[in-house]
């Protein structure tokens, strides 16, 4: 402690000899800003040399190329040990650096044209290296890692790449591969040189290079290319088709709908195993989880909607991100909601049977909520003083939230000025950048509401209104049903919104619609804090009123007593797919705020099940029945419930008409079976000495049934596992499957040394192990001794941020928290919090919105 305090004192003592501060660690927004407005026209020339063997270092040269519009200083970034950097020169000439927190500072540059060429050894901590392949991840600012470059999403550059592999292998990158240059290191390697790009953040710079194999095809007088390590190529020849038309039909769609041709030359389209997001939209080259593109026959319906859905967030960033980028990663959200927004367009039209309605309910409510009705919320765009936090930026409240709030705005304005807005906004700043309120002054100027005050509380503040209904009574009749809106943070923010609130009364006596109820959906503009419903004075006293019926309102939507007690009971006769689906989401936010017993609800969803025809529904039932299950029934509760339950899954499995429905309930089945008939099947089925009739198991699914068999102490648990790795086909599979088995072991003791491995970096490199480990030492039927695991998980998570991936935090918090429900673990966490003074508030608000849960089931008697 000391003595790094007194190296600081002497840098900072020679540095203000030098007459000027030294830029601090990570990317410091006014760092930002003083190079934004000194470098114009910036160009990159990067030569890597990459060694077959992944322990080898890899030498690189870059030359950076631009004009400083005054005087001053040069600041790179470049998180690298001093020892990293092999000589810097300035317009040819060697040129004194300082390396300092992550910059290589030239003190002194005129005003004017220069170059500054650098040699270097990267580090390998973006460069995600295996030993057949590697793959680069540079957002949001990871890039400086690699090689000297400014690190920032406003300094776009031109990038000419030239890499250096191992003969045999392939490249792929953001520009196209235009030829082939004398190898530098003899025949068993090969020179590949990369056309310039179009302007690129450093964040959307991007390359794979390894043993892939490449699958091409021509769709529209476009050329595609899929790379990929796919070993099954049955699976490839049955997934191929399918991803490229899904691309082409998307790039078609936006070229429409924005007016602008797509800007980056090539399509190529990258499946990595095991990556970390389901999709990164590097300009002309999109990186994507292998197992996101490259579905089994086992796939649900949501997995092929998910495909459609990733492919066109991913290729709708080409536009929103890619060609127009936000100035600074406190407006990430704004890619993100348009990527997702403009997903949700592209998508819909090519599958007329699915509900839409209901999917953007269920894909973007319940998964918003899960932060937004937490302590640790954010608003959707916050402040971001350094890049080292803009990993924090993410997560569902941009992802889930934004989309809801942007359909809220397109509906105030119509979607025609709301389309025409757009498009001025793309062109005016094509190849630019631009912030949230560069969009709002070109959006207001088509609309007569006031956008800057209606921003405010949906964007700028974090949270939702508490909303809630009440009805009137004069005698027998109704005489108002009024909604008032809340801000339970106190601060009386109102959220004006749109509704569509349905009201149900008791169908006629005809006897065909006696199983039904009567369903009236009217809207209301709730734009203060209250509203009354239009044509309900006189009527009888309604069965029940949802405020968000129609899937339009954002809230928490406090049932009242009548209504909530006769959604409970009679869910299932709602007519409408979507309003049930609404029913579902608020019953499941009304269980979380006390006002409904978890064992009625568990109960209610068994109950309703059977009747639920809707696919998208039943999954959400299902998911909330494991809920339940796991997080809130103590365990005698749930032992007494388990029998009920397998039958109801087991009954499902064999009504499901499709493989994609038979998965869905067979993959419940199978994550909560306890009985030792049910596991005797499930084993039979692992060991395929039965089939499941009508599900085809790939081996995914298989290494899944092995792990939940391990993790139940079934008699020969251990036999499977090893038995598991060595029938697993894909070397991918096989080395995660062997990274998790240690954390399966029915010995504590080889668990807790499971978990100790992550103390040490190079066992946290593969993210996705370490939460299939996490997410099996800390499963309910292991609550006993994984609690102690809590402790230091929460002890790590700093750690976890400033070493790892944007989303890992989040993701290691909730794999650590999932399997609890228990006071004592909830106090851990409460205690930890108590304990850190100061810590990082992004943090401490993932560690809030992650416990939420656990805090809640807590609290349940
Ligand atoms: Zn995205």
């Amino acid at each position: 402690m000391g003595y790094r305090h007194l190296m600081m004192a002497a840098v900072v003592a020679m540095m203000l000899a030098s007459g000027a501060v030294p830029p601090e660690p990570g990317i410091a927004d006014s760092l930002a800003r003083e190079r934004a407005a000194a470098i114009r026209d910036l160009r990159y020339e990067l030569e890597l040399q990459l060694p077959a063997s992944r322990g080898a270092a890899i030498s690189g040269r870059v030359i950076a190329r631009f004009s400083l519009a005054a005087l001053g200083r040069v600041v790179f970034d470049f998180s690298r040990p001093q020892d990293a950097v092999r000589g810097v020169r300035l317009d040819g000439r060697d040129v004194a650096y300082e390396l300092i927190n992550g910059h290589l500072v030239i003190a002194s540059a005129s005003a004017g044209s220069h170059y500054v060429a650098i040699d270097f050894v990267a580090g390998d901590e973006a460069l995600n290296r295996s030993e057949e392949f590697l793959y680069t991840l540079f957002v949001p600012a990871r890039a400086r890692l690699t090689f000297p470059c400014f690190d920032q999403p406003d300094l776009k550059a031109r990038y000419s790449l030239t890499l250096t592999v191992p003969a045999g292998w392939q490249a792929v990158s953001n520009g196209a591969a235009i030829r082939t240059a004398d190898a530098a290191r003899g025949p068993a390697s090969t020179t590949l040189v990369f056309a310039e790009t179009q302007p690129l953040p450093t964040y959307l710079f991007a390359f794979a290079a390894g043993r892939f194999s490449v699958e091409t095809a021509e769709r529209g007088g476009r050329q595609f290319r899929l790379f990929h390590r796919e070993t099954d190529q049955a699976k490839v020849a049955r997934n191929r088709d399918a991803i490229f038309d899904l691309h082409a039909s998307a790039l078609a769609w936006l070229e429409e709908y924005t007016g602008i041709p797509y800007a980056f030359g090539k399509f190529d389209i990258v499946a990595i195993p095991a990556f970390t997001f389901s999709g990164m939209e590097h300009a002309g080259a999109i990186f994507y989880n292998a197992s996101s593109l490259l579905l089994d026959e086992s796939a649900t319906q949501n997995q092929v909607l998910d495909r459609a859905n990733v492919i066109a967030h991913e290729t709708s960033h080409m536009w929103f991100g890619d060609l127009v980028t936000m100035r600074w990663f406190n407006d990430v959200w704004m890619k993100e909601v348009f990527a997702n927004f403009m997903a949700d367009k592209i998508v819909n039209p090519s599958f007329p049977t699915v509900n839409h309605e209901l999917r953007f309910l269920l894909a973007h409510y319940p998964s918003a909520y899960s932060v937004d009705r937490t302590d640790g919320t954010n608003a959707i765009r916050q402040v971001l003083g350094n890049l080292d936090e803009a990993g924090q930026m993410y997560g569902p409240i941009i992802y889930d939230k934004a989309p809801v709030v942007m359909r809220q705005l397109e509906m105030i304005m119509g979607a025609g000025p709301f389309r025409d807005g757009l498009r001025e906004y793309l062109k005016t700043y094509q190849f630019g950048n631009a912030t949230w309120l560069d969009l709002v002054r070109t959006l207001d100027a088509k609309t007569p509401r006031d956008l800057a005050a209606w921003s405010r509380a949906w964007v700028e503040e974090r949270g939702r209104p508490a909303i809630t209904t009440r009805v009137r009574m004069a005698g027998d009749r109704v005489a108002s049903i009024t909604l008032a809106s809340r801000d339970p943070m106190g601060r009386g923010l109102v959220w004006p919104q749109q509704l569509a609130v349905t009201v149900g009364y008791d169908a006629g006596s005809s006897v065909a619609a006696s199983a039904k109820v009567d369903v009236k959906t009217v809207p209301v503009d709730l734009r203060t804090a209250t509203a009354s419903l239009p044509g309900v004075k006189g009527r009888e006293r309604p069965r029940f009123v949802l405020p968000n019926g129609g899937g339009l309102g954002y809230g928490l939507f406090v049932l009242d007593d009548v209504s909530r007690a006769y959604l409970v009971d009679h869910v299932e006769q709602l007519p409408d797919p979507l309003t049930r689906g609404s029913a579902w989401v608020t019953l499941w936010d009304n269980l979380l705020e006390g006002a409904v017993a978890p064992p009625a609800l568990f109960d209610t969803a068994l109950r309703a099940l059977p009747f639920e025809t809707d696919e998208q529904n039943v999954q959400r039932m299902l998911g909330y029945a494991a809920r339940i299950y796991w997080r809130f029934l103590p365990a005698a509760q749930r032992q007494a419930r388990a029998a009920r339950l397998e039958s109801v899954l087991r009954d499902g499995l064999a009504r499901a008409a499709t493989q994609s429905q038979k998965s869905a309930w067979f993959n419940a089945y199978r994550d909560t079976v306890m009985s030792p008939e049910g596991l005797a099947w499930l084993e039979r089925v692992w060991r395929r000495q039965e089939p499941v009739p009508g599900l085809t198991l790939a081996e995914p699914d298989e290494i899944t049934l092995a792990m939940e068999l391990a993790v139940r102490e079934v008699p020969r648990w251990k036999e499977i596992l090893d038995a598991q790795l060595a029938r697993t086909q894909n070397p991918d599979r096989r080395d995660r499957l062997a990274f998790v088995m240690p954390a399966l072991s029915a010995d504590p003791a080889e668990r807790e040394r499971s978990f100790e491995r992550f103390t040490l970096l190079e066992n946290r490199r593969r993210e996705v192990w370490v939460q299939d480990s996490l997410q099996y030492l800390n499963h309910p039927l292991r609550a006993a001794q994984g609690a102690r695991f809590v402790q230091p998980a929460l002890g790590m998570l700093r750690e976890i941020q400033r070493t790892g991936d944007i989303f890992f935090p989040t993701r290691w918090m909730e794999r650590t928290l999932w399997g609890y429900r228990s006071a004592e673990v909830a106090d851990t966490v409460r205690a930890f919090l108590a304990r850190q003074k100061d810590y990082p508030e992004r943090l401490r608000w993932t560690i809030l919105s992650t416990a939420d849960e656990l805090f809640r089931a807590a609290r349940v008697p």
